[in-house]
């Protein structure tokens, strides 16, 4: 008999009473910029991620340890719910390291934490508009013709109808998904290409940028598993004239919200100005190669080369909206990170450019290698 998946059956098992029993599933990210996830079983939920046993995972199956040496720690750091298992079940984002209990090289978070707590009285606020393309199972985006290419883009953006939207059921779940988790998705929206979206996570204090960020992507891919699609975050799927994917990040701190917060957000971008090839650096995982086919000043992009910001300005590096500047304090955007970019790197470069400075940070690691 040919093998088959069946939601309806796989339904009944998840309807089983399995209370007294919490099944956790632990999440991190890899050696690849990717997710990997495996699961446990505890007795109660947890409260805090203290209560959390460290666990561990084998390195050198997610390029992060040779095989030789290869228990990679995991440390639970934040709990969600996790809606995909019926019940009291969580998803729990997890940081690396290696056997030393040294934070492994991959593991970003730890750096990004260390200097959130330093700004900790400035109140650091993130909102990180993350923008993703749907696949079909063959890789070509969901929705187009195969081989073909749909019309031009102008009537995709926030459209409404089925000769426009491409996977609107799969957007809801997600959406649904994130806010039963507790993660603080702030709204959702159709992209300019066809077959891309976007969502928004924040306004999010802090480290809890990244780790909702991360555990909102786990939740993307699950759906689409369940809908039989792709969620791809490269950040031009594909190439010539149709629009890229960014992860626009909106910041801020107290005094940038506080009466007459302009003159704090001017300042920044001033910091901002001076460390644009840093940034770039920093926000996508190949040091600035994949952002190269992105930022082409262009398709409401700044260039990646220069560094410009303005009011409204959509093909800037840093955009004041329009309302902030009205209002005289609010947040600022950048425009720049890559839909792929590791958001604790990105929160971390914003508050160390502006609140801080780049001491103790090696930025070797992020420099393309030729
Ligand atoms: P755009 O106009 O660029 O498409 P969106 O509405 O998609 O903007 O996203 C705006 C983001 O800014 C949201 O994630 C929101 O939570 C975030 N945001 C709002 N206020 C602040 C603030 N004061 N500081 C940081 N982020 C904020
Ligand atoms: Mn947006
Ligand atoms: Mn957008
Ligand atoms: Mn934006």
């Amino acid at each position: 008999m040919a093998s088959r998946l069946d939601s309806l059956v796989h339904q009944r098992y998840m309807e089983l009473d399995t209370s007294g029993s919490v099944m956790v599933t632990y999440i991190w990210i890899d050696g690849t910029n990717g997710l990997r996830s495996k699961t446990r079983t505890l007795k109660s939920y947890p409260t805090s991620p203290e209560q959390l046993p460290v666990w561990n995972f084998d390195g050198s199956s997610t390029a992060q340890s040779l095989g030789h040496d290869s228990d990679i720690y995991i440390r639970p750091q934040s709990i969600f719910k996790d809606p995909f298992v019926p019940g009291n079940n969580c998803l729990v984002m997890c940081d690396t390291y290696d056997k030393d209990d040294k934070p492994h090289p991959t593991n970003y978070r730890y750096s990004c934490y260390e200097s959130m707590k330093k700004v900790d009285a400035q109140h650091p606020w993130f909102g990180i508009e993350q923008e993703y393309t749907l696949l079909d199972l063959d890789g070509y985006p969901f929705g187009w013709p195969k081989g073909g290419f749909p019309g031009a883009q102008g009537p995709y953006y926030c459209s409404v109808g089925s000769n426009r939207v491409f996977g609107r059921q799969i957007v809801e779940a997600h959406y649904k998904a994130c806010l039963y988790a507790g993660i603080d998705v702030s709204g959702t929206n159709a992209e300019v290409m066809p077959g891309q979206w976007e969502y928004q996570v924040g306004p999010t204090e802090g480290i809890a940028m990244g780790d909702q960020l991360w555990v909102s992507r786990y939740i993307l891919d699950r759906v689409c598993e369940d809908f039989g699609v792709i969620a791809c975050l490269d950040p031009k799927p594909m190439p010539g004239e149709w629009n890229g994917a960014g992860a626009h990040c909106n910041y801020s701190t107290l005094a940038m919200r506080e009466e007459g917060g302009i003159k704090v957000i001017n300042q920044a971008i001033e910091k901002l100005s001076k460390e644009h090839h840093r940034h770039i650096k920093l926000y996508d995982p190949t040091g600035g190669e994949d952002n190269k086919r992105r930022l082409t000043g262009r398709h409401e992009t700044g260039h990646i080369d220069r560094f410009n910001s303005g009011v409204a300005h959509r093909g800037a590096s840093i955009r004041i909206p329009r309302q902030i500047n009205k209002d005289g304090k609010g947040y600022l955007e950048d425009r720049r990170p890559s839909s792929n970019c590791d958001p604790y790197l990105v929160t971390e470069a914003l508050v160390r450019s502006t609140c801080l400075d780049w001491e103790n940070f090696d930025m070797e690691r992020f420099t393309p290698k030729n």
